[in-house]
């Protein structure tokens, strides 16, 4: 059964992403951006955004997203949550957790975790605004 649990679109390019089932190594990304963010931390200012690279999972995307270092950590407030470029979403493996005007944070959970589970849902629609 396919539901989406958010009227979240999808991006223009979805089918290719989704044939391909090519996943990059997000964690990997999310490492590359930590790094950044260390060097860049003592020479930006609090709310000066950094080009940190997306943290979507299709391997071909290195566009630049912008946070501050302060949206960067909000980001990452839970180990399964990535930064994104808005729309750089993969609904079967992740949803999305809040939309800014540069960046997304989309969070993963398993791929049969909300499939079957309608108490589930119910929660995840309950905690949304
Ligand atoms: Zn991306």
């Amino acid at each position: 059964m396919e539901q989406r649990f958010e009227s979240v679109p999808l991006p223009p390019d979805w089918e290719r992403r989704q044939a391909e089932r090519v996943r990059k190594n997000e964690a990997a990304f999310k490492a590359h951006n930590e790094r950044r963010k260390a060097l860049e931390q003592p020479i930006v200012g609090p709310d000066e955004p950094i080009p940190f690279v997306c943290e979507c999972g299709d391997a071909g995307c290195w566009d630049a997203v912008d946070l501050t270092i302060e949206q960067f950590d909000q980001a990452h407030a839970t180990a399964m949550r990535y930064a994104v470029k808005p729309l750089h979403v993969m609904p079967d493996y992740e949803r999305v957790v809040a939309q800014h005007e540069s960046f997304w944070i989309v969070e993963k959970f398993s791929p049969d975790q909300f499939s079957s589970d309608t108490t589930s849902m119910a929660t995840l629609r309950s905690a949304s605004p």
